[in-house]
Parts: structure tokens; C-alpha cells; sequence
């Protein structure tokens, strides 16, 4: 049976990360939202406290878990745990972490033994985005040829966070377009890799502590050991492979989610007490100030949110399928973080749209959360199709 009580064991580490976000994250939200595209230098000290709290099973941030067939664990948990924690510190520094970024999840997700060994403490980031494929990452153009003991890669990619600071970059490629999803695979493209070139950082509404970079892979010459997994093409499976890293990505999101909507709730509740409004749980909402009859829901939408980013954790770290449970917990915090975050700005009148408060910068931070790793609408299309039986080219 499922249980979401955040076991005992694991309270050390979200006291933890906690700790961590309110010592080096909290204080310096305001400074590098400021300062965008400053590496914020703050980070390599809590780094190295991560890549400990990793070592221990535990962790926070986008560096994924790897699905073996062996027995239960609490290590997806453990990971949304923290990363509620970091985010609730700030979410933009969090996806600046050293060695925590979306391509790892994707390494921890498909690599083959030896890979995952290779690629040990390094910084992945991920590109899937092309200027012409967002959503519908199985129309990606970027190409990989084989050339000898090498891929030689082509095309363009957009919107690549931790892009320019990590040491390298999970590249999707199609082996041949004419065999469709099924022939898109997943390169390691080292930073310093001729042919891969930046070309320009984005300035962004929020999470600008992040960086998101754009690439272009000019005759870009990849090791053929770099392609992750096997380079099998295998219709029958399409997109099995580099879709398992979405089961892992998306609850991280949710996860982020969670912590920047906690954060806004628990600025919100200071502004309305001192303000004189009182929160009364043992009252029927429409019986109290309508502001703290707001606030009442508000809680009651981020207790969903809170509860499906742990079933899919849950799932994952029981070794059940959590596609489903993975988009329900995606689509559900992404869409409240955004809706919770802004009415916290309204409910805190006009101090909220200030730069006084952090509130104005999460529910900027918080609209990501329901665009990355699969937008809203995208995360519904994925339910109604699960839900429904429908393949993706039945419901489009
Ligand atoms: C700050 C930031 C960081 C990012 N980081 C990364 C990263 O690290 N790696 C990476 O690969 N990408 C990254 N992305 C890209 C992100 O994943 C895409 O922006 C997202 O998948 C949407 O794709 P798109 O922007 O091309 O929009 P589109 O796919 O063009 O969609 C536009 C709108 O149409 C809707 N839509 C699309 N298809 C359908 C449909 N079938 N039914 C209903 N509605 C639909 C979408 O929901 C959206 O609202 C990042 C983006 C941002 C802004």
C-alpha cells in the first residue's frame, strides 16, 4: 500500500537541505536574479555538501536516480524531498548546482554501466529543444551520422539550461528521421567538442540565476562510446528509451514546484498576520476574512500538489511504472505554482508586486515549472492518453 508519510530516515536530510537553502540559496535569491548570467560562486561550497548528501543515497537537485531491477529504496523520494527544500530556497540557484543538472538525470536514467561510471561528477545539462520541435520532441531534426568510431552530429539547439556551465551536454539526435521516434538517441557532447558552439545566453522572466543557452552543432565529431545506451534501433520499442528520462525529470519539476508555492504560502501567512488576518482552521472557509478564506484554498491545492509529487516518487522508488503518475504530479504543480504564486503577490496588495518581498520574483520563478520537461497542455495530453488508451497519433 502506498504511504506518504516522509519516512523517519529521511528527515535528517530535508532538515539538511533545508539548512543549506536558507544558509546559501535564501540569501542570495534577490542578488543573482539581478545579476543574471553571473555564475553565482556562492554554489561551489553547497556543491560539494550535495555531492556528499548524493554519496549518502540522498540528495537534491535534477541528478536523477537510475531504475535498477533491484530491490525498493527511497531514493526518488528522497531527491523530490530535498529538491522541495532547495527551491524553497530559490529555484533558479538550485538548477545552477554543479553536477545536478537535467542531463544527469538522463545519464542516471539510460546510460549503460560502464557510461554511468565514465561520466561520474560531471555536470550534464540537457538538449532536446530545436528551434522548430518543442513539444513534440520526436520531430527533432538534429542528426547523427555514423563516421568510423565517431557520430558526427548537425542541427541546432534551444533553450539549454545550465547550457554554458556544465562540462557537457546530453544531446537528443535522430539516426535516420525515416525511421521516426524510435531511431532518436542521446549523445554526451563534451563542452569543448569542436563544432559545438554557443551562441548566445537567453534573458528570461525568471529563473535567471540559470542560465539557457543556444547551440548550434557544426560537423560536431562525438565518440561512438558517447551515445547513451544502445545504439539499436528498434521500432517496436519508439520512444521507450529516452522518454524513461521524463519518469525521472518530471517529478523533480513538480518537486520544484512544490518548494517556490510553500515558500510564497509562508511569506503570504506572515503578510496576513501582521496585517491582522487570522487563519482559522477549525472555521468553514466562507465564514472568514476572505483573504484567509484564499489562503485556506490555496493550502488545500498545494497539499495536492505536495501529495502527487510523492506518489510518483513513491512509484518510481517501488518499482512501478509512474508515466502517468509522473505527468499527473507535473501537471498539477505546475499549474497551481503559477496560480498560488501570483495570488500571493494580490494577497499581499501592493508591497507583493515590490521587489521588497521575494514574492514578485517566485511567481516569476514559478511559470517554468509548467513549461519545461512537457507543458501543461502536453502533461494533459499525455493523462488523456494513458487514461484513454490512445496512442499518440490517435490523440494529437
Ligand atoms: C527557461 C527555460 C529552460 C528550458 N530548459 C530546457 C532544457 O534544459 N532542455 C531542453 O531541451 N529544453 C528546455 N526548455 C524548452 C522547453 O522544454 C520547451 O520550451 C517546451 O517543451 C515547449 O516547447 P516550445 O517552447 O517549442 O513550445 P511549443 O511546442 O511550440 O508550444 C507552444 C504552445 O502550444 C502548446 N501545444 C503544443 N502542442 C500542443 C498540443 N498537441 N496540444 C495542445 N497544446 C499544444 C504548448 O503547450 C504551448 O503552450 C527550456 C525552456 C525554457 C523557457
Amino acid at each position: 500500500m502506498i504511504n506518504l508519510e516522509v519516512p523517519r530516515k529521511l528527515t535528517t536530510l530535508v532538515d539538511q537541505a533545508r539548512q543549506a537553502a536558507m544558509a546559501f540559496l535564501r540569501p542570495n535569491s534577490r542578488k543573482y536574479d539581478q545579476a543574471e548570467h553571473t555564475y553565482p560562486k556562492e554554489l561551489d561550497t553547497l556543491a560539494s555538501l550535495l555531492d556528499g548528501l548524493s554519496a549518502s543515497g540522498g540528495g537534491a537537485g535534477a541528478g536523477g536516480v537510475r531504475r535498477s531491477s533491484g530491490k525498493a529504496s527511497t531514493a526518488n523520494l528522497s531527491l523530490v524531498l530535498g529538491t522541495m527544500e532547495m527551491c524553497w530556497g530559490d529555484a533558479g540557484l538550485l538548477l545552477s548546482m554543479p553536477r545536478q543538472g537535467l542531463g544527469n538525470a538522463a545519464i542516471a536514467s539510460v546510460a549503460s554501466e560502464e557510461q554511468l561510471a565514465r561520466y561520474k561528477g560531471k555536470w550534464a545539462a540537457m538538449a532536446i529543444t530545436e528551434p522548430d520541435t518543442g513539444s513534440d520532441s520526436g520531430a527533432i531534426r538534429t542528426t547523427a551520422v555514423r563516421d568510423g568510431d565517431h557520430y558526427v552530429l548537425n542541427g541546432e539547439k534551444i533553450f539549454v539550461t545550465s547550457g554554458e556551465r556544465a562540462d557537457c551536454v546530453v544531446v537528443w539526435a535522430t539516426l535516420d528521421r525515416s525511421l521516426g521516434k524510435a531511431a532518436i538517441k542521446s549523445f554526451v557532447v563534451d563542452r569543448d567538442t569542436p563544432g559545438f558552439e554557443l551562441v548566445r545566453l537567453e534573458h528570461k522572466l525568471g529563473i535567471r540565476a540559470s542560465d539557457t543557452a543556444h547551440f548550434r552543432l557544426d560537423n560536431c565529431r562525438v565518440p561512438a562510446e558517447n551515445l547513451l545506451g544502445s545504439p539499436e534501433i528498434k521500432p517496436d520499442q519508439g520512444f521507450a528509451g529516452v522518454m524513461q528520462t521524463f519518469d525521472n525529470t518530471r517529478p523533480l519539476v513538480a518537486a520544484m514546484a512544490v518548494g517556490i508555492t510553500r515558500a510564497a504560502l509562508e511569506e503570504t501567512r506572515r503578510l496576513l498576520t501582521e496585517a491582522g488576518v487570522t487563519i482559522d482552521y477549525d472555521r468553514p472557509a466562507n465564514t472568514q476574512h476572505a483573504a484567509a478564506a484564499t489562503f485556506l484554498e490555496m493550502e488545500a491545492d498545494y497539499e495536492a500538489m505536495y501529495l502527487l509529487t510523492l506518489q510518483a516518487a513513491w512509484m518510481a522508488d517501488n518499482r512501478k511504472p509512474n508515466s502517468l503518475q509522473a505527468s499527473y504530479a507535473k501537471a498539477k504543480a505546475g499549474r497551481s505554482a503559477t496560480a498560488i504564486t501570483l495570488r500571493c503577490v494580490e494577497l499581499a496588495g501592493s508591497i507583493g508586486y515590490t521587489e521588497h518581498e521575494l514574492l514578485e520574483k517566485w511567481s516569476r520563478d514559478a511559470k517554468i515549472m509548467d513549461i519545461f520537461e512537457g507543458t501543461q497542455q502536453i502533461q494533459q495530453l499525455i493523462i488523456a492518453r494513458r487514461l484513454l488508451g490512445k496512442t499518440s497519433a490517435q490523440l494529437k
